[in-house]
């Protein structure tokens, strides 16, 4: 007897199981959809393998082996590589195995039992010749004869009624094929400047290392990364293979996207999380049959369904949108390495505030460090710092310092563009002193506790440590507390009231919600259309306007004061990557930080553009509190929308995990309370990664097995802590 071995889509199921079902069928496959029954649903699965058995099969299983209902797909969806990379996931982020298979396709491929039709077009063929027909059909059936084939629409436009008499004949014929993009042959354009020193070096580096290296390619802002990316991928695309460019945000990225088509034209794929499913299933599908020989994406284009990889390139590979925020919980940062062990290809970490983690393995020679210090330009900007507390004390506006609002008036009488930035990401309920900027710190943590409004407390989201809020301020007495966290609109308002003909743009979560508003905005900025462009930090990214030449960051420490131990570590990133939008061009170009802490390393060393300084001493934070990369973390959440069920489950979790001097256990903490959900995390820290991935395995299974009401969620490589 056939037997296959199918993973189904349940939402509680129990971890890495599969369901055996007969094959009668020889054209069930391994990768395959199928429809099964299961109790007395008709349910979507996926075919992990086949096996032949004999008849004593059946009394090894607690339950009656069913027929398989019915194949969905013709050929596998998916290959021995995602095979193998969807068991790898599941181990390593312990999630279901399906979750896995389903987090790699596109949803028009998802095993749902919901399954929509793809999209089928109508193509008219030619079929044959007919005597005794008029002048003008026999003009369209020679056109047809040559062309063979026609879109329907298309045809119909162009031929009205001739060409549906032609068809009622039988000349021609309509067939309904799957809808897919053009086909279309590559001509690479070739680059338009020859190339600096930094770049033929990181380049040479880079092609004379070995296959299935990876590189950390670290160059500083403006350093031409992108020119180097494209050289690389047009040496490997002549060599007959595919490119893999991840990117972390394309609304965000257009200029490299733009800088991508332009040499490679037709060749490329753009995969991302706003196209639509069609959109999303017609690239997957060109890559799959090999129409196109670069893919530009987010985080999920890492999943594409390449055969001959040839080189994959993480760009600012320290966002952190490469981490999947649900589960499964992956960074894309692993699965591009583990695909280039898997093709032998080429793996470039690119960025100019690498990870701490990403660098700290460079360091230490896992990585190969490729670096590019100088501009392409020759200059870095002149960065200002600009001290709150005592500007406030001068009576300067707490928005805009007076250094600031002159240097804006400066370049609005020279015509130049400013970029002002404030970061809101910044807010969480951090209480800080006005008069003197104190913030309370945890004691077990070194992280800033955040203020909990409902009952008047601070708390750790680390540890779960809390306190009174203190009346008045430990460090200078006074009564002054606020929250931090300025609205980008009031910013707006106020730059206006000041500088009343200067033309604004503001690019925030408000102002972006539509389809392409990032876009436009930035085209229009572009064009000169405006004269300063605010917003948070989605402004700081990946922007390349030559007539920028003003930076000003509002509130630059305001990341500084997040419950999270890689503060500095965004701090660093924020600021770098913002002073990097100025002076990129011909003009030379001048930052202003302003922030209450003018003296931590991470704004201290972001101004001195000294990333290496800023690496040597956050690690040493790192490793006095023990956080990654000197140890792991894995955290658990519990999430019920009553408190005490969720309270009770992280409690009851906790006095059952092993005792044990490798791993330290941290919590429960209350999180804060999201969508009317209470939540409670674990959070182990430890050495040894596969000890920590079995804990936390053995409580996820446990969890599910014992059904307790609450909901787990479990991460083996949390980023944020809030
Ligand atoms: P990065 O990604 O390192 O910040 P970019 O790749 O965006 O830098 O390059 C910065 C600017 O320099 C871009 O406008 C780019 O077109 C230009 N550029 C890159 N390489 C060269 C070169 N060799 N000669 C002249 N201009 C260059
Ligand atoms: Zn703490």
């Amino acid at each position: 007897m056939r037997i296959a071995h199918v993973y189904i889509e349940h939402p509680v199921m129990e971890l890495d199981r599969t369901f055996t079902y007969r094959c009668h069928d020889t054209n069930v496959q391994r990768g395959v959809r199928v429809q099964v029954p299961f109790g007395t649903q008709m349910l979507t699965g996926f075919v992990d393998h086949i096996e032949e058995v004999d008849d004593t099969y059946q009394n090894t299983l607690e339950y009656d082996i069913k027929d398989i209902h019915e194949i969905i797909d013709e050929e596998p969806l998916i290959n021995e590589e995602l095979f193998a990379l969807g068991h790898w996931m599941s181990k390593t982020c312990i999630a279901p195995a399906i979750s896995c298979f389903q987090v790699m396709l596109p949803a028009k491929l998802k095993p749902r039992s919901n399954r929509k039709a793809i999209v089928q077009e109508a193509w008219v063929c030619f079929v044959r010749y007919q005597e005794d027909v008029t002048k003008r059909q026999q003009e369209v059936l020679d056109e047809m004869a040559q062309r063979q084939q026609m879109l329907r629409k298309d045809f119909l436009k162009k031929y009205k009624s001739v060409g549906k008499k032609l068809i009622e004949y039988g000349c021609l014929e309509i067939i309904m094929k799957e809808k897919q993009a053009l086909q279309q042959s590559i001509d690479i354009i070739e680059n338009p400047f020859s190339l600096s020193k930094d770049q033929e070096d990181a380049i040479q580096k880079i092609q004379e290392g070995n296959k299935h290296e990876v590189f950390l390619l670290h160059g500083v802002t403006g350093s031409g990364k992108t020119e180097v990316f494209l050289q690389l991928a047009k040496q490997t695309i002549q060599q007959g293979k595919q490119v893999l460019l991840l990117v972390p945000e394309i609304s965000l990225t257009p200029q490299i996207v733009k800088r991508v088509k332009e040499r490679f034209g037709t060749a490329v794929a753009i995969y991302h999380s706003a196209l639509n499913d069609q959109e999303k299933y017609e690239q997957y599908q060109l890559v799959k049959h090999r129409d196109v020989s670069i893919v530009v994406g987010t985080r999920s284009a890492i999943f594409m369904p390449f055969d001959q990889l040839g080189l994959i390139i993480l760009d600012e590979e320290h966002d952190q949108s490469y981490k999947q925020d649900a589960s499964p919980r992956y960074h894309c940062r692993d699965i591009a390495i583990f695909r280039g062990q898997y093709h032998q290809c080429k793996v470039v970490l690119a960025s100019a505030t690498p990870s701490l983690e990403s660098y700290a393995r460079a360091y230490k020679g896992v990585y190969q460090l490729v670096s590019m210090e100088h501009r392409i330009n020759g200059h870095f900007p002149a960065v200002h710092l600009v001290e709150m507390k005592k500007a406030m004390k001068h009576g300067e506006h707490y928005l805009l310092s007076n250094t600031l609002l002159s240097a804006i008036y400066e370049r609005l009488q020279r015509h130049e563009q400013i970029i002002l930035l404030l970061n809101r990401r910044g807010y969480t309920p951090v209480l800080r002193c006005m008069e003197c900027g104190y913030v309370t710190m945890c004691p077990q943590c070194d992280i800033a506790m955040s203020y909990h409004k409902t009952d008047n407390l601070l708390k750790c989201h680390t540890c779960g440590e809390s306190k009174q809020q203190p009346i008045h301020c430990p460090s200078c007495t006074k009564q002054r507390w606020t929250h931090l966290g300025l609205g980008t609109q009031k910013l707006e308002e106020f730059v206006k009231v000041k500088f009343p003909t200067a033309r604004v743009l503001r690019m925030d979560a408000d102002t972006t919600a539509k389809k392409n508003a990032h876009q436009q905005i930035l085209h229009r900025f572009q064009q000169h259309e405006a004269d300063i462009l605010l917003g948070t930090q989605m402004i700081a990214k990946g922007l390349d306007f030559e007539k920028v030449t003003l930076v000003g960051i509002v509130n630059g420490d305001a990341l500084l004061n997040r419950s999270d131990y890689r503060c500095a570590e965004l701090t660093y990133d924020l600021l770098e990557q913002a002073c990097g939008r100025s002076g990129r061009g011909k003009y030379k170009g001048e930052v202003i930080i302003q922030a209450y802490d003018t003296t931590h390393y991470a704004i201290t060393c972001a101004a001195r553009h000294d990333y290496l300084s800023f690496f040597q001493q956050e690690m040493q934070y790192r490793h006095l509190a023990s956080y990654p990369p000197y140890a792991y973390l894995a955290s658990m959440v519990f999430i019920h929308k009553e408190d005490r069920i969720a309270m009770e489950d992280a409690f009851q979790v906790k006095e059952h995990l092993p005792v044990c001097d490798d791993y330290r256990i941290l919590g429960p903490s209350a999180l804060l309370k999201i969508k009317n959900e209470y939540r409670y995390r674990i959070l182990l820290k430890g050495k040894n990664q596969s000890q920590l991935n079995e804990v936390v395995r053995n409580v996820y299974k446990v969890h599910w097995k014992d059904k307790r009401k609450s909901r787990i969620e479990v991460d083996l490589q949390p980023i944020i802590l809030e």
